[in-house]
This record gives structure tokens, C-alpha cells and sequence, in this order.
């Protein structure tokens, strides 16, 4: 059925002629036969127009026998119109639907049982139709909430005495209306079911082929608890502008939403407002890209209050200019993937209300984020070096971590497990101590929103002294995911800091692993943190690292030595800077190699003392 919305009576109009759209029209509306399943007037019509046109058509009736829509269409296309009636979410909708065959089928296709399932419609009735009734099939729920359906069908041609055998179903449905409350939820039970969509662009095909393309958003579309169905890769140029993939494959993913009985259709971009809206419209599904899959990951996973603000921004800010857009995902279902958020999201339709919350949050996330600056100058001030694992999504940075530094960090294999930086204490076989900062994972097409609203995390990174980045070695495409994370770091200024190369889950490759990282790496570690295979060396390279490069000091430079204070600003590190009758008071840290010049200002070497930790906790 095609339904085209330029007609009480919708349908492809120039196919069918005026007058038979006139008559068909004029039943809109009317009563007919309550007592009858099959009111014989409507089967009369719906023949009639089937042999005339060649074309489906569907009336659908209300328990009354009062005919609320009918819709004359093709057979490749399915979109269902929006059903005035009971919308209860207890009850069945109180609408059934009967709908002609024209090739004469009786059975009802697999398209016709889900929309049945998925409208809770009393019943889905198809009638065969040639050059005689060829049959009538009626399908109902199952009264027992199986998930199974009960069926009469009589076959043509087709008689009064066969019209009583179909009647016997309104006792069952009933019934079933009475137990719709069970029906319903057996129905609606287990996790969403997405079809994941993509495009693969003409340059992007050299490296990845069509089952790597959409890998990434089926793991995705798992860590956000639905399961993928059917996954469609289309080959473009570019986009869309208006449907993001072809209008054709858009209708023949109609089909496959309806057919596969799937609950929404995941992007893999981020779409527009109109997109979001004409693929809602031709689908009938709900649409929701991958941005709103990661918001929602990310809502899912926020456990600080720092967390739970910045995701509930970055979703307020994709909102705000989708209010148009967000049909189907924004009003209806009010569950399920993509409406999920942390604190207070009624998904407001006031663009003055969110404008409002965006604000409010901004305020409260840099008062969060000036405390979080507090604690690490406090950080700072002890003098312990800090190192940042930064990398890939599930490239096995909380594992790593807690593998060096026997912490317990929450470790999952899923995307974003981690969202909130943790802070741990790293002390090596030297009894030196570092705090390594665990940070969220990065990700390809990390929404803009989300990069900005967790700069403040992110920051953690642009302070450390030390960047681990971690890989994935098991992963198919590594150079691709090094770039991603370069590229991020690169996006929040933490783009020239030392950085080791950590080449993790060694343990699942074999003798023909073979990765040549650029030169820029410091060092390059392969390691399992699982297996512990590298780790001490690991450890050892991060001791010798800054045993190597920092020496942490406080000094005091004389007003008449100026130049060395621009000294240690260019070569080193300075955490803070106090002017005094005795001279200039440096607090800060060092390259071994440069310390020799300021060492005769130098008053001491402080050493991390336990205390710090102290500090940790509130973090
Ligand atoms: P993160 O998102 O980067 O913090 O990744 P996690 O530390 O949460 O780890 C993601 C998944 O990878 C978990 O299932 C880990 O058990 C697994 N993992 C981490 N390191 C290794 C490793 O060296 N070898 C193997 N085989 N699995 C690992
Ligand atoms: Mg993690």
C-alpha cells in the first residue's frame, strides 16, 4: 500500500480513475454492517477497485463498522496512516484492517502479520482477489499471548454461510481485548530491534568494505541494549540532502522495517532535521542517527553529576534544532533508544525551555569544571607527574589501568563503559608515584556537541604530562583508530604532548601481526594488559620516561637573573610563580637534561607525599 497524502482517499491517484476515487471517497465515514467482520458492502468495493486498478486497497473499520481511512497503493511500498481511535496503550487500537490482494494470495504476508503486531490492530484481514474472491484470511493476536496469531480462512468463492465462519473471531477478540493488557506486553518485551543504515562514500571504499562499514554502529547500537536485525550499506557519492541514502532504498527499507517487525532505524551519520523527518515519513519507523545512539550510550553511562550535565547539554544542543524533525522518536514511544537522558529530560517540545536548561547547564558545568581546575593545580602543586590514558573506545585503557596500578577501575566490554575520568596512583618499583588519569573513550564521528561538552574531561589530557595512547591490536583497521584519537586530541590542544604508543590485546593476534606506527611515537609498547604480557616494560619505559625528563624542583631566581625564569617557561613546566622580597619563588618541574643551568636556584626537590591522595578522592 502506498499513501499519499493529497486526498481524504489516499493513494497513487492517476492510477485509479476520478470516479472510482469519487465513489471510494464517499465511504469514508459511513457505518456499515457492525454485526459483520466482513461488512459486504466494503468487500463488494474493495473487488471491485481491486480488478478496476489492479491496486491494494485497505479500509480500515472501527468496531462499529464506521470506516475510518482507506488507502489505495502499490505493492511495493508500505507506510501506515495514522489511526485516529483508541490509542490506549493497554487496549488493542480498536481498528481492524482488510486489505485485497490483487495476484489472489490469501495468506497474509509476513509485512501484513508484523503491522497487525506493531498497530495492535484487532485484526489483519486479506482477501485474495482475480477474477473471483480467491479467499479470506482473517488473522487475530492469540488470545494465550504466545506471540502467536489465530486464523480463519475460508476460501472462495465466496459465500454468506463463510462471511458467519469469519464472525466467530470478534468472541475471541474480545476477549483478547480484555487480556490486551498480557497481549501487549508479550509483544512488547526484549530489546528494541534496529536496522542500521549506512553510506559508504566513493573514497572511503578503498579501506573498508561493506561488512566493516557498519561494525562499528552494530557494536554501538549493542552497548545501547538493542539488538541489529538487518543491516543496509548503500554505495553514494554523497548523502542524500533529503533522505541521507536514495528515495528507493528508503522505501525498500520500509518494507524491511515492517517485514522484520524492527522497533527504529539507526544512521550512521548525523542526519538533519529534514532527513530525520522525510525518513520518518517514507519509513514509517523511528529514525534516530548516530549521534542520538552515542548521546543516549553516553546518557546511559553518566554516573557523576559532572557526567550527567555535560550529556544532558550536548543532547539539549542536538535537540534544539531538530524540534521540527523529531517526529515519531520525539512524541510517541517516549522509551527506548534515543529518548533515553540522565536528570530532567521530559523531552521538552519548548525551544524556550530548552534554551532556558541550556544555559542553566552551561552555568552548573563551569562551576564544575572551576573546582575540578582547583583540585588539579592542587595536583599540580605536589609535584607528581601525571599521566593520561587516552585511545580508542574499548581499547582496553580501564584494563591497562587497572593492570598497573592494581586499581579496580570498571572494566566492560562495551563502548563508553567508562564516561567519568577516574584518578589512580601509580607508584613503579622505584617508589616513585604518578597518578594516571583514565579518560573516555574516543570515538570515529564523535559528535561536536559531545567534544565540547566534555572539554572539561577531556582536559585531563591536555594536562597531563604523559599521553598513553592505547590500541587495539586485534582491531582490523588500527592505523584509522590512531587517527581518530590524533585527531581528537589534536581538536582539544592536547595534539604535542609526549605520547607512548600502547599496542594493547597482544594476546589476540598471532605471529603475522605486523602495525608500522609513524615515527612520531616516543616509544612503542605491545602489551596485554589482560595477559600481563609487556606491562613491565611498560612500567619500567614510564620511570625511565620522566626520571629521563622531569626533575621536579622549587626555586628561588633572583630579580637580577631574570632570564632564567624565561628559562624554565621554555624548558619546562611551572605550576606557580610567587613574588617576594627574597626573589622569585618557582614551583615546577624540569628536563634532567636542562636542570644543570637552574640548579643553583634551586631550594629543593620535593617528593610526593601520601597526603596527596587526599585530593584523589574528590576528584
Ligand atoms: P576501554 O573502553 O578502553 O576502557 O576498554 P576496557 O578496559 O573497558 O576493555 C574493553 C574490553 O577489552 C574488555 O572486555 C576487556 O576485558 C578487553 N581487553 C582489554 N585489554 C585486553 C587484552 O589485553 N587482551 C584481551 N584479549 N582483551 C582485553
Ligand atoms: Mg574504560
Amino acid at each position: 500500500m502506498i499513501l499519499i497524502n493529497d486526498s481524504k482517499v489516499k493513494g497513487s491517484i492517476d492510477s485509479v480513475k476520478k470516479a472510482t476515487l469519487e465513489m471510494i471517497e464517499s465511504y469514508i465515514g459511513k457505518v456499515f454492517s457492525p454485526e459483520q467482520l466482513v461488512p459486504k458492502e466494503i468487500m463488494d468495493m474493495i473487488v471491485l477497485v481491486t480488478r478496476e486498478a489492479h491496486r491494494e486497497i485497505a479500509v480500515f473499520l472501527d468496531r462499529r463498522g464506521r470506516v475510518l481511512e482507506i488507502a489505495v497503493g502499490e505493492a511495493t511500498t508500505v507506510s501506515l496512516p495514522e489511526i485516529e481511535g483508541r490509542r490506549s496503550t493497554t487496549r488493542l487500537c480498536g481498528v481492524r484492517l482488510l486489505h485485497s490482494h490483487p495476484g489472489g494470495d490469501v495468506m497474509p504476508s509476513s509485512v501484513d502479520l508484523n503491522t497487525l503486531r506493531k498497530m495492535r490492530l484487532d485484526a489483519m484481514i486479506v482477501i485474495g482477489v482475480t477474477d473471483i474472491i480467491t479467499g479470506v484470511t482473517a488473522s487475530i493476536l492469540d488470545r494465550n499471548a504466545t506471540g502467536e496469531l489465530t486464523e480463519v480462512r475460508v476460501l472462495g468463492p465466496f459465500s454468506e454461510s463463510k462471511s458467519h465462519k469469519l464472525n466467530s473471531i470478534f468472541g475471541i477478540l474480545l476477549e483478547n481485548d480484555k487480556n490486551a493488557q498480557d497481549l501487549i506486553t508479550s509483544l512488547d518485551e526484549g530489546p528494541e530491534k534496529a536496522i542500521i543504515v549506512g553510506v559508504l562514500l566513493e573514497k572511503q571504499r578503498n579501506n573498508s568494505d561493506e561488512d566493516k562499514a557498519l561494525s562499528e554502529l552494530k557494536e554501538l547500537a549493542l552497548t545501547a541494549g538493542a539488538i541489529v536485525v538487518d543491516t543496509v550499506v548503500q554505495n553514494r557519492r554523497s548523502p542524500d540532502p533529503a533522505f541521507y541514502i536514495g528515495k528507493g532504498i528508503a522505501e525498500e527499507l520500509s518494507l524491511k522495517f515492517q517485514a522484520l517487525d524492527a522497533d527504529i532505524i539507526i544512521f550512521d551519520d548525523e542526519l538533519s532535521s529534514t532527513q530525520i523527518k522525510n525518513l520518518e515519513e517514507i519509513t514509517g519507523a523511528r529514525v534516530i542517527d548516530r549521534t542520538s545512539l552515542i548521546l543516549d550510550i553516553f546518557a546511559k553511562h553518566a554516573k557523576s553529576r559532572e557526567g550527567q550535565l555535560q550529556i544532558e547539554l550536548a543532547q539539549q544542543k542536538y535537540r534544539l534544532p531538530r524540534l521540527v524533525g523529531m517526529g515519531l522518536s520525539m512524541s510517541k514511544q517516549g522509551a527506548g533508544i534515543g529518548t533515553r537522558g540522565p536528570g530532567e529530560t521530559k523531552l521538552q517540545s519548548d525551544r524556550n525551555h530548552i534554551k532556558r536548561r541550556i544555559s542553566y547547564l552551561e552555568e552548573q558545568i563551569e562551576e564544575v569544571a572551576d573546582r575540578r581546575g582547583i583540585l588539579r593545580k592542587d595536583r599540580e602543586k605536589r609535584q607528581v607527574p601525571v599521566i593520561a590514558i587516552v585511545g580508542y573506545t574499548n581499547a582496553g585503557k580501564s584494563t591497562l589501568m587497572n593492570k598497573l596500578c592494581d586499581s579496580n577501575v570498571f572494566v566492560e566490554d562495551k563502548l563508553f563503559a567508562t564516561l567519568d575520568p577516574t584518578v589512580r596512583k601509580l607508584t613503579t618499583n622505584e617508589k616513585k608515584d604518578f597518578f594516571i588519569v583514565d579518560t573516555v573513550g574516543f570515538i570515529k564521528k564523535l559528535p561536536h556537541d559531545l567534544v565540547e561538552a566534555f572539554k572539561s574531561t577531556l582536559e585531563e589530557a591536555v594536562y597531563a604530562d604523559l599521553l598513553i595512547h592505547v590500541v587495539d591490536a586485534s582491531y582490523h583497521n588500527i592505523d584509522e583508530r590512531v587517527e581518530v584519537v590524533e585527531e581528537i586530541l589534536g581538536s582539544i590542544g592536547a595534539g604535542e604532548k609526549p605520547e607512548f604508543l600502547v599496542v594493547n590485546k597482544m594476546d589476540k593476534t598471532d605471529d603475522s601481526f605486523d602495525f608500522k606506527p609513524a615515527s612520531k611515537y616516543g616509544k612503542i609498547f605491545k602489551v596485554s594488559a589482560v595477559t600481563g604480557e609487556g606491562i613491565e616494560e611498560l612500567r619500567a619505559g614510564i620511570e625511565e620516561y620522566f626520571a629521563k625528563t622531569a626533575r621536579n624542583f622549587t626555586a628561588v631566581i633572583p630579580y637580577t637573573e631574570g632570564w632564567a625564569l624565561r628559562f624554565i617557561h621554555e624548558n619546562g613546566h611551572v605550576s606557580s610563580e610567587d613574588y617576594t622580597s627574597d626573589g622569585i619563588v618557582v614551583v615546577g618541574s624540569i628536563p634532567e637534561e636542562s636542570y644543570s643551568k637552574i640548579k643553583e636556584f634551586v631550594v629543593s626537590t620535593t617528593n610526593f607525599d601520601d597526603n596527596s591522595m587526599d585530593y584523589i578522592k574528590e576528584v
